[in-house]
């Protein structure tokens, strides 16, 4: 006999799971036992699944077929405000709701913990002495000895540490690490707004309180921060940090690199007393576990972190700072491609939130957003206190006399020389990781490249392997040639850091040097490290990519050589020239942050190229309005919309059937007057063994284009190996 169950209406919850369905599903909830935003447990078929209580129940089902509510989550529930954002950031990217809910619930919450074992950490303590260092203990005690966080869960610890958990256990019984039992929703410190306010200039003041009477409208708002490097952006915004908490709302700080995050920490100590919450890869998954619900309870005042956090539960969410706006790693390029910067101001917006976009070289959309009055402006044009601006110069390489395979001309070896004389760092800039990017047999031209991709492999020469920067995939090296047999014919083509670095510690062969590059990232903060050493002045020579670029501050350094300033010009990027002005400008903007003038040289074959004159000439403004105009007659971003199409799969031949087919069945597209371009091989045409083609699509007005893209994209049903990804405002082009 079956059990009948009699509900009314509004016992029916129209529960989003974070399976992909892709739409509510209707749930019995009893006697109103959901709110909206709840999270709940419901059975998928036999599977116990997360979900969120969306909407009223959808209605129209057999009602015996509808299931009841299994459990309801002790979470705070969902704003409504972000039920929204989630819509709305789902439309934009044309990605299903269920993957924005799943962005939204990082963190393991199907389990319920109330307490949490955590290991504490205590040096020297105990019997020590009697104790075998093996060598996993040594690797356990130099992590945590390297760590400014001492306690961890069990696992975590296991994990980050590279250690097993016996060996942890072992360390436990013999007193060294104790193991201490304390509540998961332990708070987090508070931070003092009074705590120790620095002293503003009057350049910053002005801005500062400007900024501060957007804060207290309390009305969303956009302001551009432009402020030359050095110029204190950080302290400025910090004091508008410092007025949103006296107001009692939230606040979240976006920097683009991991690696900035404990200089900025060490800020919010100093001017407030205490540490924020983090929220980044590396933060630990019960730390995540502890952030996401004091969040939501609204007891995390503020938050530092990746793009990511911008689907944190914030109660009260006031104000957010994305730091160095222009950063293209905002955008995110795998999974759900959403750009964080301009996601973060539709978050502000649904929540009478403010946004502040720091940057010294902003991207043109937020220049030309703020030009038409979008966005608010407010501009710093000079360094704080006594530091001035770099002079920059070119060195005209075609002029240079260089011996074979190598890459520091020599009046660049002089000034570096200088500062040696002079007790002063110096920084040899150069994007591109590894030692060199092409390996090639002499005896017959055979490149190694990668066999999943269309790319050649980078020899890394102090890991003695070749990486695929695509894939990852490594190799050993070889030295015999697959191809003609010859041995001992690889040669290594052109230069990449570790070359660099090598080729410097030959010129200055006393001189003390680090080596600054995304694939010296170990999780047991190395980097931090080297960067304390550059701080206290301990480094001559800096030898980095990128990631040397972006926001340090580097006291002793005044002399920035940038090694191949043509770099990023090559390619077909539309944006290679804002790129490479705004990369050019921010690693020389390292040099001369204190008392001494810094320098800047940039190594270039054209230096009549209008970027390099642009940067010589220091009209930032001139510099954004020649580009604007540009773009303007070309009708690309921002004066027009693109979106990338990638389709892909094992078998060239299908894909290139079913790109063909979307070509020609432009339909939806048509009506919007998009303009269509392609099928073409993609520029790299295979990644991991999938063949991609590409297809880019333009128009000149907003209005309906996803709407559009969602219709066109969905006219085939797709074999189950290929895959089509859309990415709107696309970032790059590969
Ligand atoms: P930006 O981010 O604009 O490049 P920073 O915020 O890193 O510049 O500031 C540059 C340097 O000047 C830092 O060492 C910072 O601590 C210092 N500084 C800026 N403003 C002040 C201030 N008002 N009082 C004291 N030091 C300041
Ligand atoms: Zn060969
Ligand atoms: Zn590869």
């Amino acid at each position: 006999m079956s059990k009948k169950i009699c509900f009314n209406e509004n016992e029916l919850v129209g529960v989003l799971t974070t399976e992909p369905i892709n739409r509510v599903l209707d749930y019995y909830s009893p006697s109103g036992g959901c709110r909206l935003g709840d999270f709940v447990e419901v059975f998928l078929g036999p599977r116990k699944v997360l979900g969120c209580v969306w909407s009223k129940g959808i209605g129209g089902y057999d009602p015996l077929k509808i299931k009841r509510i299994n459990r309801v989550l002790d979470l705070e529930p969902m704003q409504e405000e972000m039920r929204l954002f989630l819509h709305r950031v789902s439309n934009y990217t044309l990605s299903p709701i269920s993957g924005m809910l799943r962005l939204a619930l990082r963190g393991n919450f199907t389990s319920q913990v109330k307490t949490h074992k955590k290991v504490y950490f205590f040096s020297g303590k105990n019997n020590h002495k009697q104790l075998k260092i093996t060598r996993t203990r040594k690797r356990l005690l130099d992590f945590l000895t390297n760590k400014k966080t001492k306690h961890f869960s069990l696992n975590d610890l296991s994990f980050l540490s590279g250690v097993s958990i016996s060996v942890i256990q072992g360390l436990i019984k013999n007193g060294l690490i104790e193991e201490k039992k304390i509540p998961i929703d332990f708070s987090y410190p508070k931070l003092f707004p009074e705590y120790l306010s620095q002293k503003l200039s009057n350049e910053q003041l002005a801005v500062v309180n400007q900024l501060k009477t957007f804060l207290v409208a309390k009305v969303y708002s956009t302001t551009l921060l432009k402020g030359v490097t050095g110029s204190g952006k950080t302290e400025v915004y910090l004091e508008l940090v410092a007025e949103a908490l006296r107001l009692g709302r939230q606040v979240l700080v976006l920097l683009p690199e991991i690696a900035l995050t404990s200089a900025f920490i060490e800020k919010v100590k100093t001017r407030f007393g205490n540490s924020p919450a983090e929220w980044h890869s590396g933060v630990t998954k019960s730390e995540k576990y502890r952030c996401w619900r004091m969040i939501a309870s609204g007891n995390i005042q503020l938050v530092v972190g990746a793009r990511s956090a911008l689907y944190l539960p914030f109660k009260k969410l006031g104000l957010i700072v994305v730091d160095e706006e222009h950063d293209t790693s905002y955008k995110q390029e795998d999974g759900i491609l959403y750009n964080a910067r301009d996601m973060a101001v539709l978050r502000a917006s649904l929540n009478e939130a403010m946004v502040v976009l720091a940057s010294a070289t902003p991207s043109l959309e937020t220049w030309v957003n703020a030009k038409v009055g979008k966005y608010n402006r407010l501009n710093l044009e000079n360094r704080y206190g006594a530091a001035k601006l770099p002079e920059i110069s070119c060195i005209d390489m075609r002029l240079e006399k260089l011996s074979p395979n190598t890459w520091i001309s020599p009046k660049l070896i002089e000034g570096v020389k200088r500062n040696l004389e002079n007790g002063e760092q110096s920084l040899l800039f150069l994007n591109r990781r590894g030692y060199a990017p092409i390996t090639i047999c002499q005896a017959c031209g055979f490149q190694v490249g990668c066999e999943k991709c269309d790319a050649r492999m980078t020899l890394h020469r102090f890991r003695s392997i070749l990486i695929c920067h695509q894939c990852g995939d490594t190799k050993l090296l070889i030295d015999v040639c697959p191809n003609c047999k010859a041995s001992g014919s690889f040669n290594a083509l052109g230069p990449g850091v570790e070359r660099i670095a090598e080729e410097a510690s030959k010129a200055f062969p006393d001189a003390k040097l680090a080596l600054l590059s995304s694939d010296i990232l170990t999780p047991s903060g190395s980097i931090d490290k080297i960067i304390d050493s550059i701080e206290n002045g301990e480094v001559d020579i800096i030898i980095g990519t990128q990631l040397v670029a972006k926001g340090h501050n580097f006291p002793h350094l005044s002399l920035v050589g940038v090694i191949d300033a043509d770099l990023g010009l090559q390619g077909a990027d539309l944006r290679a020239s804002e790129k490479t002005f705004q990369l050019i400008k921010q690693v020389s903007g390292r040099a001369g942050r204190d008392k001494t003038k810094g320098i800047a040289l940039l190594q270039t074959y054209q230096p009549e190229h209008p970027v390099m004159r642009a940067i010589l000439s220091n009209d930032d403004e001139k510099f954004w309005e020649s580009e604007a105009k540009q773009r303007k007659e070309a009708l690309v971003p921002p004066f027009g919309t693109m979106a990338g199409i990638v389709i892909s799969g094992t078998d060239l031949q299908q894909v290139n059937e079913i790109s063909n087919q979307f070509a020609i069945n432009l339909g939806p597209l048509k009506d919007i007057n998009a303009k269509v371009y392609g099928p073409a091989p993609a520029p790299i045409a295979r990644i991991r063994g999938r063949h991609r083609i590409r297809l880019l699509i333009k128009v000149g007005n907003k209005k309906n284009f996803q709407k559009a893209l969602g219709s066109w994209a969905s006219q085939f049903k797709l074999p189950g190996n290929v895959r089509l990804s859309i990415d709107i405002d696309p970032q790059t082009f590969f």
